[in-house]
């Protein structure tokens, strides 16, 4: 087997032009029946290793992966671009589990989806031998380690599996492997001789920028906004803090669900599917939401208060831009979050408050540093960043500008905290920075300190926050339990004016518009951004018809090379990016006209400004309609809109105002029919009972009663 082969495969179900380099290592030490662990960082193209190797081998590949909610949407992907593909776990209703047997007995499934609780199964295991296995693949390898941040038991039961299959080669996927964690796996799984290939942690097309918290709601709405009508998740510290942000956006006509694990479960479970199949874009959730999260075009992720460590804001804010394209990471902190994790954390033993608290420092110096963001995330994990400007972060963008004459004020700040006889904390040292005249102040004579009122031409909280950077790049320290600062060695030399410290700008006085990353003004390069639009609209009515995940139709990397090509027929088709033989002949005749007509009704052959900043006027004008009493085919008819489009406004419309009673838009009869089948498929995801039903409903009713019923249960 060689590449060319494995990459013929590519191109034809996937559409993709070239392997990535590691990829190709990967895939041919598959075909070589050598073990391997391999570790690419999220959106790194993990499944595509072994998914190809798969469909080129004999036989059918076995892969281990942990949750249901994943393996169903990689087994929905391959048959989308063609791949026979089946997953056998718990939620398999009777005559799927048979109709799965009979595929595998048939030989059509190139690739085996299983949980691993199945494993210890003795039965399974006879079952799983008596067919033609070419290889196993165990994703996300690192939940076999206790080391890991996401330990599950049941993976421990693969030893038996490797014991069972001791001539079949194993690969282990993962996107976070410390070295001992990479050990874990290595002797967990008994990898013989592995080829351990590992890539650089780094995710370029995220572009991360941190924030003091002053206005929250309008720091949020300013990422929001800017991204109307793409998922986003924006985390808070606390359930409280979610119910009353989810609200403020909603009042803002922002598509948002709550998402915290004070909620019910099948609430929880709604709006996660609801934010999957992007019905909702926003998620307003505590850290609890992500796992079971693979949506792959997230497009930004904010949070709105500090997390209590590095390793969770690169966990959380990771979740960003699986599918490669740029993504926007948010942090807005403020002091008091410090303060709020410490009590949260308090409870714990000792030892582990220690450490807590070492790694909440961390997170904290994270925040009030001025060193490239993508530097700070990969030192942390022990790797070094191979270029001077990242081009993905506020600091490197310039998008937080720098203050010119920082070492002046920095000296100041030093001789004050010199001053003070290294006695006072950061709040007392701004004050006599600032030139107070509070009592406690002139009761000690400190206003006759020769740097008292030194920076009095700056704001109290600027000054702090200059205190803190100082913190952070080792010019100050902080001591003891009340933070008394001193001056470092390298205080000491910066005050003798051998050092250049950094000081940034207060966010309110820098003047510039934000700089694009150089990931977002690439991949946007060429773009028809009205057409883009366009594409993104179809895509989503196609999603809702056959209520599928956007994305397993097509990705938005796809959509934006389409605008870009503009194909006229299927041979262009099938040049653009993402689009095999399979998806060619499935959506070539739904995609072309769209853009046909596109390019035959545009002006002037200039592209279109794109809306994407403007609040959709016709989902507004409808709102305001249904208010009113308005049925969908009277205001279909008002708005010059397709009756389907105005079916997902008043979904939209039945989401954001959380109506329960579907009466007004659907026959009582009906109502009642939906009703019954909901219950008598119990707690079956909504998807599956529409499945159930479809043809024997209109799936237009049939939406409504349930996006209706997502608000009572
Ligand atoms: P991971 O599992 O490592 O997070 P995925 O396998 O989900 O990553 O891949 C991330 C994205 O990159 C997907 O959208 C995938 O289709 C795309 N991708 C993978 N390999 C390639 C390639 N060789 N060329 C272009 N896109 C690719
Ligand atoms: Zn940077």
């Amino acid at each position: 087997m060689n590449l060319d082969a494995l990459s013929a495969i590519v191109k034809r179900h996937w559409g993709y032009e070239s392997l990535r380099p590691l990829q190709a290592k990967a895939m041919l030490r598959i075909t070589g029946h050598g073990d391997s662990l391999v570790v690419l960082p999220t959106g790194g193209g993990k499944s595509l290793c072994y998914q190809v190797p798969a469909i080129a081998m004999e036989g059918m590949a076995v892969v281990v992966s942990p949750l249901i909610s994943l393996m169903k949407d990689q087994v929905d992907g391959l048959r989308a671009v063609g791949v026979g593909a089946a997953f056998i776990n718990s939620s398999l209703l009777p005559h799927e589990r048979r109709e799965t047997h009979e595929a595998l007995q048939r030989g059509e499934v190139k690739l085996l989806y299983v949980a691993p609780e199945r494993l210890v199964k003795p039965e399974f295991i006879a079952y799983l031998k008596k067919l033609n296995i070419s290889f196993i693949a165990i994703d996300e390898a690192h939940c076999i380690s206790q080391w890991g941040h996401d330990f599950r038991p049941e993976y421990r039961t693969l030893a038996t599996l490797r014991e069972a299959f001791p001539d079949t080669a194993f690969h282990g996927y993962t996107a976070t492997a410390t070295p001992q964690v990479r050990e874990d796996i290595c002797a967990a799984l008994s990898l013989k001789e592995p080829e351990v290939l590992v890539a650089s942690a780094d995710r370029p097309n995220l572009v991360y920028a941190v924030e003091r918290r002053s206005n929250e709601l309008a720091q949020v709405l300013d990422v929001v906004e800017r991204h109307a009508g793409e998922s986003g998740v924006i985390y808070c510290i606390t359930r409280k803090k979610v119910e009353e942000l989810c609200e403020k956006l909603r009042a803002k006509g922002h598509p948002a669900l709550p998402y915290h694990a004070g909620m019910d479960a099948g609430a929880r479970e709604r709006n996660q599917e609801s934010f999957s199949k992007e019905g909702a874009e926003i998620i307003v959730a505590t850290v609890a939401f992500g796992m079971g999260i693979d949506k792959p075009d997230v497009r930004y992720v904010v949070h709105t208060g500090m997390p209590k460590s590095i390793e969770h804001y690169q966990q959380e804010s990771g979740r960003a831009g699986r599918d490669g394209l740029e993504a926007e990471c948010r942090l807005l902190y403020s002091g008091s979050d410090f303060g709020l994790w410490k009590t949260i954390l308090q409870d714990q033993d000792a030892a582990t408050l220690k450490i807590s608290l070492e790694k909440l420092n961390e997170m904290y110096n994270y925040c009030t540093d001025v060193t490239c963001r993508h530097q700070v995330l990969l030192d942390y994990f022990g790797e070094k960043l191979e270029k001077d400007n990242c081009g993905a972060c506020d600091l490197c963008l310039g998008n937080a500008e720098l203050v010119e004459d920082a070492r002046v004020i920095a000296q100041k700040i030093a001789s004050c905290v010199a001053r003070l006889d290294e006695v006072a904390g950061p709040s007392y040292t701004t004050l006599i920075l600032t030139g107070s005249r509070e009592a406690r102040v002139i009761d000690k004579g400190h206003d006759k300190l020769s740097t008292w009122g030194l920076l009095r031409e700056h704001p109290a909280p600027v000054i702090r926050t200059w205190i803190e950077q100082l913190v952070s790049q080792g010019y100050l320290c902080k001591k003891g339990e009340y933070n008394i600062l001193g001056v470092t060695a390298r205080g000491r030399d910066m005050l003798r004016g051998d050092e250049m410290p950094r000081l940034l700008k207060p966010a309110e006085t820098r003047k510039s518009a934000r700089k694009q990353s150089v990931a977002a003004s690439k991949s946007w390069e060429g773009v028809d951004k009205a057409l883009f639009n366009k594409l993104r609209d179809l895509r989503r009515e196609i999603a809702m018809e056959r209520n599928v995940p956007a994305f397993t139709v097509f990705g938005d990397a796809s959509l934006r090379d389409m605008a870009k090509q503009k194909p006229r027929d299927e041979v262009a088709f099938l040049q653009v990016h993402g689009v095999g033989e399979k998806k060619c002949a499935d959506y070539a005749s739904t995609f072309l006209p769209v853009i046909l007509a596109h390019e035959g009704g545009g002006t002037d052959g200039q592209p279109n400004p794109a809306p994407r900043n403007k609040p959709d006027k016709a989902r507004e004008r409808a709102f305001e309609l249904f208010e009113l009493g308005w049925d969908v085919a009277e205001i279909s008819e008002e708005l010059g809109r397709s009756i389907k489009k105005v079916q997902e406004y008043l979904e939209a419309y039945i989401r954001t105002n959380k109506i329960e009673d579907p009466s007004p838009w659907v026959d009582e009869a009906i109502c009642e029919q939906v009703q019954e089948a909901l219950e008598r498929f119990g707690n079956a995801p909504t998807d599956q009972v529409i499945a159930h039903l479809n043809g024997k409903i209109d799936p237009a009713p049939l939406k409504i009663v349930t996006a209706c019923l997502m608000h009572t249960a």
